[in-house]
């Protein structure tokens, strides 16, 4: 069996620019692969990298892929290092998907978490939301004074709906003192908190143990385990709270999910932007996830990304249409 190899890099501007305690964050920049075989049926894929996560770049990938034959057999398979995971990602899916011939229906609002704006544009951010039908909310904290973003989430709280969960991100951006601050105040509002995320940097592992300890809001980490040998790790090393999987910079889906069969883990398959192609996967994933390990209680994903994306075509769930798309976006 042999087959055609192509890509297309994609940018995407965001609609608002986002921000973390990174920085801001402009475009969605990544690649779509496509495999044809013998009989004509195509295989996309999707290559989404997250630079400051510790992924390859765009460049790299684009390099890496220029370098990839044109026409490929199943015997003269190609090795990606161990530090191109959106690679690895992107290729895996593009192989598999050889084989999909169904298409799943779109994940339900409610079962996947919203990006609320950040700082103060979540109190006016959820409510439309909330009327699409999500129910759980991402909001990003470590952006204002931590006096400034206590007093917002407790006007934040007073707003939202009985019902409503509330997850918190400071990607790895809060000092110690401030991580105290957060989690006695998400503490003291009950379970409406569902979780606080990678309120320290990873390198600060024993203290982000200790705060899981130490308060009952769960902790979950995610910039500390981007890829999969540092979830293993982070396991090894006695993390049994929540683990944020950004299954498209993670590397090999089909390792993940044997790791997940071995060690079930609490765990969050959460979205890097992508275009519907690497959506649909981690959509794939996260429901082969959940009847490999029936955890409870199951998390919904992390989602709800598409408010934030232009209306290009690339969520298009017709592959083909978006992959002539970006044709002529190119
Ligand atoms: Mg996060």
């Amino acid at each position: 069996m042999t087959y055609r190899f192509e890509f297309r890099p994609y940018r995407r501007p965001f609609r608002q620019t986002i921000k973390t305690s990174y920085g801001v964050w402009k475009y969605r920049e990544g690649i779509i692969l496509k495999f044809t075989d013998e009989q004509g049926r195509s295989g996309f894929g999707e290559v989404a990298p997250l630079p400051w996560f510790g992924t390859e770049t765009q460049a790299q990938a684009v390099a890496f892929c220029a370098q990839v034959p044109h026409q490929l057999s199943a015997s003269n398979g190609f090795a990606i290092l161990p530090t191109m995971p959106a690679c690895k990602f992107g290729f895996e899916i593009a192989l598999s998907n050889l084989s999909r011939d169904i298409h799943c229906g779109e994940l339900e609002p409610h079962r996947c978490s919203a990006l609320l704006p950040a700082g103060k544009g979540a109190l006016s951010g959820w409510a439309a939301l909330w009327a699409m039908g999500h129910r759980t909310f991402k909001w990003k904290i470590g952006v204002a004074p931590v006096s400034v973003e206590l007093a917002w989430l407790h006007q934040l709280m007073k707003q939202l709906p009985l019902g409503a969960q509330l997850r918190l991100d400071a990607n790895g951006g809060l000092d110690e003192l401030s991580a105290h601050h957060w989690l006695d105040q998400c503490d003291r509002l009950g379970h409406r908190i569902e979780f606080i995320e990678q309120p320290l940097p990873p390198d600060r592992f024993i203290d982000l143990l200790k705060l899981a300890h130490r308060y009952q809001t769960p902790i979950a980490l995610d910039e500390s385990v981007t890829t999969l040998d540092q979830l293993k790790t982070h396991y090894f090393r006695g993390w049994r709270g929540i683990y944020v999987v950004k299954a498209a910079i993670s590397g090999s889906p089909g390792r993940l999910k044997q790791f997940c069969a071995d060690y079930p883990i609490d765990i969050v398959i959460s979205s890097v932007f992508e275009t519907d192609i690497g959506r649909q996967a981690l959509i794939d994933l996260a429901v082969e996830l959940s009847v490999l390990m029936p955890y409870e209680p199951q998390r919904v994903m992390g989602m709800g990304t598409q408010q934030w994306l232009p209306n290009d075509g690339l969520d298009d769930p017709d592959w083909e249409a978006l992959w002539q798309r970006l044709d002529r976006i190119a």
